[in-house]
């Protein structure tokens, strides 16, 4: 990359008379110039993730930086007199709904960085992820509508597209390029739909949850889409270079299924090797075993697909039939190998007239991983434990992990350069240096406290100018961002706040250091709980930060609209990262990783990546609580919440709050309903399932524990600092080595 070119080339641009959109636009093109000519073609072995989501946030300044130009940008144009952090209004590209597609995004940062060959392909939706205000409280959606700020990072290869057939419908796929920049230059190709108004459906909208069913055909529309596009594309390429020897596919190619949502690419694979090429089923299915890898993601039975069968074969009856001869050939290697019946329907394609969309993968694929070790744990003992028991060195374990080039270098610039004063910038390459930090030195301790103090500003000034309201400044700074489930526990966390709001009212707590929550969340829109929990929040918000009582002591904040951008200002300008969802439930997280990175002090539950988080940064660094997945294990149906909360009155006096009046749904009927839930259960679950009110207890101890011992400032500041420095383990690219390593087997 010519650097000084491209900074000759910035100095040229005139600011005068530009709309912001069309400076953007230049500025960018401008970069993409330098890019073109530098941007990797694809050769030798290559990676491929298949996702149906790429949550990249705001690529402007991620790419300024990782062509290194970031802090001279800001310089010329200051110059001009245009500051370049106005472009923080162009909104992100929300493709993806949370964790899932955030992850794919930190993942080709990370090979790109590293320089591995890692190809992403996904969906070009014309609309990402809802935009959310609030209305009363109340969740507002409103479309996303990204393209208004143009795509100038985007190039588009009308000569590559390509045709993907439905029984009703021919729709073409044209591939948009974006460039990932790092050591190479990779790329992630979306696909976007055209052809008719019908087709176009197909790429309109970003499938609003990752958790629940819903508009099944388009669905499934989608996901054939973009398989059958990504496997088309790289069979026809290896047969223009390859010929027809498939036997040698597995050694150029490798694909890994970002959850199920890209199984179909397994059928479609299966389809053209044995009907365009003629292979025998069992030579294909061979084959495609040297070539897919899956990742999985959540154990939550609803998110697990299943596909109506029939429902299949209406639009893609080919695919069917591939499926259902996959289920009778996968049946004959089961019988060879002794199951019995009740494991070969645990482990079986077709089920009760549907295809379970995890048992082709894990058929299928050489590779099986989870996300944490205990997610990696669950799944061989619980989910697939039949699959496990026959097919036991497919399992094995990736721990999810987060860029630090965007979670720390680019959202944290003082903690960076703190580094760099005491480190040289050798580990901004090699992250591993960070550990070499001699934190115990008081020095550092203190240059840590001046970092922390600036970033907890830097967010106070920003959420001033987005939501309207002043963080109390001298405040430990608590957040819990993350998309809104009932078993990550946002309730759990609000009830904490009215029992630390009650006491703080009786006057129990005079050396109370003042405590800010920051909420981020959004809420699917069919998911009817989540919205109403998020309008419980933002009652007791009203509650609480109107009261004379506790003003300056205690805060609750529900940012809007909650989204990468957002996130790279709170987690780095906050004290303490909850992470309290219900044991057993959250298979790994990230949200939790960019905090600690960014120097926040873990409140969790042993679940999920926090337990790997403590184990690194030390149990005394952090305040883990709550019951564990054996001691829930064990509960089972001992756990009657109405006879539970008889020992804790104050616990009462919270949960009515749901239904007594304190705080109005506005006449939904919404918080009864949650209170319902916690106490009688519904049709389909056991009351409080989620052990939000078995856990509450524990949480409201660690929470003033936090609080006590915030009071000696450089006892906590070493906490974080700690924290911090052992993040390193969870940088997405100890993770994609690992994969480069133990999967994919690709080379730098
Ligand atoms: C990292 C991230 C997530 C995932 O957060 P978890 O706490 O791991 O669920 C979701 N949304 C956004 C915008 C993120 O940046």
């Amino acid at each position: 990359m010519n650097r000084d070119n491209l900074i000759e080339k910035l100095k040229m641009i005139s600011v005068k008379d530009k709309s912001l959109k069309d400076l953007y636009e230049e500025i960018s093109m401008c970069c993409m110039d330098e890019i073109k000519s530098q941007w990797n073609k694809k050769s030798g072995r290559n990676a491929y993730y298949l996702s149906v989501e790429f949550l990249m946030g705001r690529m402007f300044f991620n790419n300024l930086l990782e062509l290194g130009v970031l802090s001279e940008a800001k310089k010329i144009f200051a110059e001009k007199g245009f500051d370049l952090n106005r472009f923080e209004e162009i909104e992100d590209a929300a493709l993806g709904n949370g964790g899932l597609g955030r992850l794919a995004a930190c993942f080709l940062d990370s090979a790109a960085g590293l320089g591995y060959p890692l190809y992403g392909y996904g969906i070009r939706y014309r609309y990402g992820l809802f935009r959310q205000s609030f209305e009363n409280g109340s969740q507002r959606e409103e479309a996303d509508d990204w393209l208004k700020w143009g795509d100038p990072w985007s190039v588009r290869k009308d000569a590559e597209k390509r045709i993907v057939h439905f029984a009703d419908m021919d729709v073409a796929a044209i591939p948009y390029d974006m460039p990932i920049l790092g050591k190479r230059i990779n790329t992630l190709r979306l696909f976007q739909a055209e052809g008719s108004k019908e087709a176009e459906k197909i790429s309109e909208y970003l499938y609003p949850a990752d958790d629940t069913e819903e508009g099944k055909l388009l669905r499934i529309r989608q996901e054939y889409f973009f398989s059958a596009a990504a496997v088309g594309e790289l069979i026809d390429r290896f047969v223009k270079f390859n010929g027809t020897n498939f036997e040698k596919f597995p050694e150029e190619n490798v694909l890994q299924l970002n959850d199920t949502h890209a199984v179909f690419s397994v059928a479609e694979f299966l389809r053209i090797l044995t009907g365009k090429y003629k292979l025998s089923f069992g030579k294909a299915v061979e084959i495609a075993r040297e070539t897919f890898n899956y990742t999985n993601h959540t154990i939550l039975p609803e998110a697990l697909e299943c596909w109506d069968a029939e429902l299949v074969a209406k639009i893609l009856p080919d695919i069917a039939v591939i499926l259902k001869r996959l289920q009778v050939f996968a049946c004959r290697e089961w019988q060879g190998r002794g199951c019995s019946k009740e494991e070969r329907i645990a482990m079986s394609v077709l089920k009760d007239g549907r295809f379970a969309m995890a048992n082709v993968a894990v058929f299928i694929a050489k590779r099986i991983n989870g996300v944490a070790e205990i997610h990696s744990k669950i799944i061989k003992e619980r989910l697939f434990s039949v699959a496990y028991k026959y097919y036991r060195n497919k399992f094995m374990n990736v721990t999810n992990g987060v860029t630090q080039r965007r979670w720390l270098m680019l959202c944290n610039e003082e903690l960076s350069a703190l580094y760099d004063r005491n480190l040289g910038k050798g580990w901004r390459e090699d992250m591993e240096m960070i550990t070499r930090l001699c934190f115990n030195h008081a020095g550092n301790i203190a240059e840590f406290i001046g970092v922390k103090k600036a970033k907890k500003a830097q967010l106070a000034e920003y959420i001033a100018k987005r939501e309207k309201i002043q963080l109390l400044p001298n405040a430990i700074y608590i957040a819990q961002v993350k998309r809104l489930h009932e078993y990550k526990r946002q309730l759990m966390t609000a009830f904490a706040i009215l029992r630390i709001y009650y006491q703080l009212k009786e006057g129990k707590h005079p050396e109370f250091t003042p405590m800010v929550f920051i909420f981020g969340a959004k809420a699917a829109s069919g998911y009817r709980r989540a919205k109403a929990i998020i309008k419980y929040i933002n009652e007791i918000a009203k509650l609480v930060n109107s009261d004379q009582d506790v003003k300056n002591k205690l805060q609750v904040v529900f940012v809007q609209n909650y989204d990468v951008s957002y996130a790279e200002k709170i987690v780095s300008g906050s004290d303490v990262s909850l992470q309290v969802s219900t044991a057993g439930f959250e298979a790994s997280g990230t949200g939790n990783m960019k905090l600690m990175m960014n120097g926040a002090v873990t409140v969790g539950t042993m679940d999920g990546a926090n337990i790997e988080i403590a184990e690194r940064a030390g149990l005394q660094n952090n305040y883990i609580f709550g019951a564990t997945v054996e001691q829930l294990a064990k509960l089972e149906n001992n756990y009657v919440p109405l006879e539970y909360i008889r020992d804790y009155p104050e616990m009462k006096k919270v949960t009515d709050t749901l239904i007594d009046g304190t705080f109005s749904d506005d006449g939904t009927g919404e918080f009864n309903e949650l209170h319902t839930a916690l106490f009688q259960g519904a049709s389909w679950h056991a009351p409080d399932h989620y052990f939000v009110l078995y856990d509450l207890e524990s949480f409201v101890q660690a929470l003033f524990a936090v609080n006590k011992d915030y009071c000696d400032a450089e006892s906590f500041a070493h906490k974080q600092l700690v924290n911090a420095l052992n993040s390193v383990f969870f940088s997405s690219d100890r993770a994609i080595i690992s994969y480069a390593k133990n999967v994919w087997k690709i080379d730098k």
